[in-house]
């Protein structure tokens, strides 16, 4: 059997990179997320200018950049996991040209509940592992249990540029959720439990899809 491909959609904050983490791990697919890539390459030059600008607004970075990274990640797997993407239509009807969906699952967490996981969300500048200060801190505060790492905050995840990533999903993105929904593609997770209860509910949605 080929793997899986699956696309994880949610607002900012549902855990969809957790998520995705115990994808890779149970099936061996490539995690494919444009939020990682585009940190990576904040400083690329484009025909529209760098990333940077407009990650740190909070806003989306233009359709033919991500187009091209999310393009060239599942031409070189074999099964993965997407996301991050599409956030919004455009994204959505290109994305539908370049691959076969297994499933596409939304995760569900109100927005107060996000607000208060990305505001305390830490990550460590060396491994990339995530803690949160009240839900999931470190032994010692700012430094990385599995590394030794400075934890830092994400240049986006202060409030103000919150507030403004979770309208952008609201107005980008919401619609994207709809358009799956309507082709009878879209599995609702309830992803307010702990990430271990979510993990369940979605492996056996990939389990009951594949
Ligand atoms: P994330 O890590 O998925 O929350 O993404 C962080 C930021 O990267 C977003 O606020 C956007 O500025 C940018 N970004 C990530 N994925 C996309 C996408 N599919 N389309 C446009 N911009 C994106």
């Amino acid at each position: 059997m080929s793997q899986p491909n699956v696309l994880l959609l949610g607002p900012p904050g549902a855990g969809k990179g957790t998520q995705s983490s115990n994808v890779v791990d149970e099936y061996g697919v490539d995690h494919v997320t444009t939020g990682d890539a585009l940190r990576a390459n904040k400083d690329m030059e484009t025909a529209h200018g760098a990333p940077r600008e407009y990650m740190e607004a909070g806003e989306l970075v233009p359709d033919p950049v991500v187009n091209e990274i999310v393009q060239a990640a599942i031409e070189a797997a074999d099964g993965f996991v997407l996301d991050g993407y599409p956030r919004n239509i455009a994204q959505a009807e290109y994305l539908d040209g370049i691959a076969d969906l297994d499933l596409v699952a939304l995760l569900e967490v109100p927005r107060e509940e996000l607000i208060a996981r990305l505001s305390g969300r830490r990550i460590c500048a060396d491994c990339g592992a995530n803690y949160h200060v009240e839900f999931d801190p470190p032994a010692k505060a700012g430094v990385c249990d599995r590394c030794g790492g400075d934890l830092v905050q994400r240049d986006d995840d202060d409030e103000e540029t919150v507030e403004e990533r979770l309208d952008v999903f609201a107005a980008n993105t919401r619609p994207v959720v709809e358009y799956y929904d309507e082709a009878g593609e879209l599995v609702r997770i309830d992803g307010e439990g702990s990430p271990e209860e979510v993990w369940t509910g979605l492996h056996e949605e990939i389990e009951a899809a594949t």
